[in-house]
């Protein structure tokens, strides 16, 4: 089934974008360079940051984001293991493997790639990674470092959005902020990381009563839902920044966002593209977490 093209959405793509578009690759290169930089600086003192990628089981899409984060790490000059453990692997195992890796010294930053297998907890996997070395920043005590303003691992992508609204020029400062999806990876962190910039920050979720007022208030407008387009273009504020964090693959296979991007892009002053806005800055920022884990574990703070 084709997605419906709204009339302003046609009239939009026909104008052309008027926004500017935010380049999540170039950014995410960017920040891969700059760890690259300091992982260089830091083994001429004799510390390479390292991270460890437990997988489990045969899920594919895993499998290929996995692929996707060891191969970064490679490039900055981090060490990069992975456990793959197989589908019917225990609970028990598992809590083993992560004991042994909290254990080890040469590991900086853990990371569990979710989802697991039916049968195992996740939370309780989650809670046993050494808040220390949380590469992903899930651990309930990061969760609750970053409600209170304690430096440490953040999510990756809401922190990704952060350094894409600096690179945009965008400072939150006083803004209005609408964040729509509470999830505890995107949503809620993105919240807490918005009004720690203090942005005057909005939550809506599936239970919100008038989302096109809501978007229509943002100065700062970021969608992750995971819903084709449901947020259109006509919504947006004029002048508003989008961040559009939406993965969704249609038929065919190409992929898209929640927001109706070309008619959005009439209306924001800046936007991000799908793919190549939120989603390689992700992958980054797992980089950073790990560099700033392993500096956390060997230098003093500064
Ligand atoms: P989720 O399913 O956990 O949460 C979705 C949220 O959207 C929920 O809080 C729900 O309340 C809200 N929602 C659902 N329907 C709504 C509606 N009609 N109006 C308003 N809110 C509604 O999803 P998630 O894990 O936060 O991911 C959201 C999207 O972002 C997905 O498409 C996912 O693939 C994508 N994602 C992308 C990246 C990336 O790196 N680019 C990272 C994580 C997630």
């Amino acid at each position: 089934m084709h997605p419906v093209v709204t009339a302003a959405a046609r009239l939009a793509i026909l104008r052309g974008p008027m926004a500017q578009i935010i380049d999540g690759k170039a950014v995410a290169a960017q920040v891969r360079s700059e760890v690259a930089k300091a992982a260089r600086e830091l083994a001429g003192r004799g510390i390479v940051p390292g991270l460890t990628v437990v997988r489990v089981g045969d899920d594919p899409a895993s499998a290929v984001y996995v692929r996707g984060k060891r191969k970064d790490s490679e490039e900055v000059g981090f060490r990069s293991v992975e456990h793959h453990l197989g589908v019917t692997t225990t609970q028990i195992e598992l809590m083993e493997l992560v004991a042994q890796l909290n254990a080890d010294p040469a590991v900086h930053g853990i990371l569990v790639q979710l989802p697991l297998p039916k049968g195992l907890d996740e939370r309780a996997v989650l809670e046993a990674i050494d808040p220390r070395k949380d590469a992903d920043g899930f651990h309930p005590y990061n969760v609750g470092a970053l409600s209170i303003g304690i430096p440490g691992p953040r999510p990756c992508t809401p922190a990704g959005i952060m350094r894409l609204l600096k690179t945009a020029g965008c400072d939150p400062r006083g803004k209005r902020a609408l964040v729509i999806g509470r999830s505890n990876i995107v949503g809620k962190p993105m919240a807490m990381m918005l009004l720690e910039a203090h942005a005057t920050v909005t939550v809506a979720h599936s239970r919100t009563t008038d989302l096109p007022a809501e978007v229509g208030r943002a100065d700062i407008l970021v969608a992750a839902i995971g819903k084709t387009e449901l947020v259109k273009g006509t919504w947006v504020k004029e002048g508003a920044v989008v961040i559009d964090v939406g993965m969704n693959r249609l038929q065919g296979g190409k992929l898209v966002g929640d927001v109706e991007y070309a008619a959005a892009a009439q209306r924001a002053r800046a936007i991000t593209p799908v793919p190549g806005g939120v989603g390689p800055m992700t992958r980054a920022m797992l980089l950073v977490n790990t560099l700033e884990l392993a500096r956390a574990a060997h230098l003093p703070a500064t």
